[in-house]
């Protein structure tokens, strides 16, 4: 499992730190970033050596194919510190195969697996103060390729660059989340790039959300294009339900993003012997069972919320509510899958990676 990091790292220090001017304990998501940067250039057939700089603006051309096509892909991972200064981050090889997947269906260059370890851990290192202690701070990890060649011929780059950026987190609560099942746009279509993290997935999003938004509800659930008769997943989350005691999730395919958070959701959730089932998720069948009052849950999984419980949904102008649970799915299955990202509790599946000093 661990990769020992063993290429070396170029370090150009920042001269001053801006970390005495951030208020730990107000931050709004992905707004603040650390004081350091990777960047890794793609030129003549090869990946350069990786180098952290002081973060800041780039120059780019503006004929770089990433403004005019989009050939961009990202990743989203986070690192903790436990109570005796250790940190750790969580299955960052399941991210760095994704990133390498997304990066291959968008005719981008994979990254090398050691280039990746190296300079992570040496960012992290560097910005060990950024990662505050407690249970819920996290330091956000955002790693993404860019397609910087100049020229505006659509073809692939054959220049790129790879960036990893930081910025400190809070668990924090996002209010109550009431969602639409969407009835007419799409996030992904069979042999499209749904299962990648291309940037245009979620632009694409922003217009059918923004609808949503005015209309009351704080997100989408996206259903199958083709009929829109299935739920496949949220804008950056994949979706849970539970009916009775049972625990209902889509499989991941071409247009579902094959989530960490999910898969180690459904792996705990069997250890704590949680009734699963992956399959396919009738909208038909969830407004049935809202009907019925046996719909108890639904929770949307990724890395930046964790575990986000929505309160209720509308389909076709009828709004169901959920009810509020004592002992929710939701709570008990976040509490145990933090408590193994903080080196709280045992870590039986060996999804911990520490970084070590
Ligand atoms: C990132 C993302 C997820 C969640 O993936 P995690 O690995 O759990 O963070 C789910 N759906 C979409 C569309 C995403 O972009």
């Amino acid at each position: 499992m661990r990769n020992d990091a063993s290429v070396k790292i170029d370090i150009e220090k920042a001269p001053t730190s801006k970390i005495n001017s951030v208020d730990f304990e107000n931050l709004t998501f992905g707004h603040i970033f650390t004081d350091h940067m990777m960047v890794c250039d793609y030129d003549n057939g090869n990946w350069k050596a990786p180098k952290i700089v002081p973060y800041g603006p780039i120059q780019l051309d503006p004929s770089a194919k990433v403004f005019h096509y989009g050939q961009a892909v990202f990743e989203g991972m986070k690192a903790y510190c436990d109570d005796n200064d250790k940190i750790w981050m969580f299955r960052p090889e399941e991210n760095l195969q994704r990133i390498n997947k997304s990066s291959k269906r968008m005719a981008i260059p994979e990254f090398p697996e050691e280039s990746f370890f190296s300079a992570l851990e040496e960012l992290l290192k560097l910005e060990k103060d950024w990662i505050k202690k407690g249970f819920g701070n996290s330091l956000y990890i955002r790693p993404f390729v860019i397609a910087t060649e100049a020229g505006v011929l659509a073809s692939p780059a054959s220049q790129y660059k790879f960036m990893i950026i930081c910025s400190p987190a809070k668990s924090y609560y996002t209010g109550e989340v009431r969602v639409q099942f969407s009835e007419h746009y799409s996030r992904a279509a069979d042999g499209g790039v749904g299962f990648a993290k291309a940037a245009g997935n979620y632009g694409a999003q922003f217009y059918p959300t923004n609808l949503a938004k005015e209309a009351g509800f704080q997100q989408i659930i996206w259903t199958d294009a083709n009929s829109h008769e299935y739920l496949e997943e949220a804008g950056t989350m994949n979706i849970f339900f539970r009916i009775k005691d049972k625990l209902i999730t889509a499989p991941t395919n071409d247009r579902i993003l094959d989530g960490i958070t999910r898969k180690s959701i459904l792996a705990l959730a069997e250890a704590n012997n949680i009734d699963c089932e992956v399959k396919r998720v009738p909208v038909k069948e969830i407004v049935e069972a809202a009907k019925a009052s046996e719909l108890k849950e639904i929770f949307g999984t990724g890395t930046a919320a964790v575990i986000n419980p929505i309160q209720g949904f509308s389909y076709k102008g009828e709004s169901f509510e959920l009810p509020q649970l004592e002992n929710s799915y939701a709570s008990l299955l976040k509490n145990k899958l933090m408590r193994i990202q903080y080196n709280i509790d045992e870590d039986i599946f060996g999804w911990r990676y520490e970084v070590k000093e």
